[in-house]
């Protein structure tokens, strides 16, 4: 075993000290890929482990997408909606209808394992506007005492492009940072990071530890997902390592087939890719979201 797999190894046995614990979800997780509905198995199975891990006496904070898509499954069984390259009302409505469905089907999926959670919408704006930072770290601050476990979506029934984050893995490593959480856990449609798109490339190794962010790193974010919903694909998960290993949390991209991985990660497996968290001092969130460049 090489030095590096000895201190990833050596690293991750310590990820089950992890008090505050942000986990992202995104919509292709959330729906059945042949026919968009919802994956309810996959939503309870994540109910229940986010239950468990709050009742180890750790804060738990999920940040979900999926209100385009549910509202999308909806209305489109409803009226017969166009599916794709709806216009950004119409993707605004749909979000206004799915994200109250979503979080009612959390709210009872929580319930099952005595868990209360509340929602919380935020925009780039909530973060870049001084007073509305202010309300809204209070807020998570307030719930969390509550033990209430926060959902968090971006505000998209509201948020036109110039006031969207636009992809969740950047909202969850916002979330991250305002909460000073030490663990942030990506749950996707891939195993972790790899050196190239292992759909195109057979040449594409796997990467399990990434002790620090640098410039050959971000470059293997790629653009695109393969998933017909959502709009993270590894660049956007890259972004998310560099805000949140800069404030001081690990990030973790797992798949999210295996909801389980959860447990198996915080217990030290070598399960996904680790990014470690790399605090630095002059990393200014406000300044990084002003300059990231979130394409159209
Ligand atoms: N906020 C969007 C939604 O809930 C999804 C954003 C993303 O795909 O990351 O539909």
């Amino acid at each position: 075993m090489n030095e590096q797999s000895a201190e990833n190894l050596r690293y991750r046995s310590t990820l089950s000290g992890r008090k505050r614990i942000v986990v992202k979800i995104g919509s292709s997780s959330l729906l059945h890929k042949g026919t968009g509905r919802m994956n309810f198995e996959m939503i309870d199975r994540l109910a229940r482990v986010l239950s468990n891990l709050k009742n180890e006496g750790r804060d738990v904070i999920l940040v979900s997408s999926g209100a385009t898509a549910v509202g999308r499954e909806v209305i489109q069984r409803a009226a017969e909606m166009p599916e794709h390259d709806s216009p950004i009302t119409v993707k605004q409505a749909l979000a206004s209808v799915g994200q109250a469905r979503l979080m009612m089907i959390y709210q009872k999926c929580f319930d099952d394992y005595n868990e209360v959670v509340g929602q919380v919408l935020m925009t780039k704006n909530t973060v870049l506007n001084h007073l509305s930072r202010y309300n809204i770290r209070n807020t998570f601050q307030e719930l969390l005492k509550f033990g209430v476990i926060p959902i968090v979506n971006e505000n998209d029934s509201v948020a036109t492009y110039e006031y969207s984050v636009g992809d969740n893995d950047n909202l969850s490593a916002m979330v991250a940072s305002l909460v000073h959480a030490d663990l942030l856990i990506l749950l996707s449609d891939i195993d972790g990071l790899y050196t190239d798109d292992p759909r195109t490339s057979s040449m594409a190794k796997f990467i399990d530890y990434v002790p620090q962010m640098n410039e050959a790193i971000l470059k293997m974010g790629k653009e695109s997902t393969g998933s017909s919903c959502g709009t993270g694909g590894m660049s956007t998960k890259l972004s998310a390592a560099r805000i949140a290993t800069a404030s001081g949390c690990d990030m973790a991209i797992l798949n999210a087939g295996e909801v389980g991985g959860i447990r198996r990660l915080i217990e030290g497996e070598n399960v996904g890719t680790l990014f470690r968290a790399e605090p630095d001092d002059r990393f200014d969130l406000e300044e990084y979201i002003e300059e990231m460049d979130y394409g159209e």
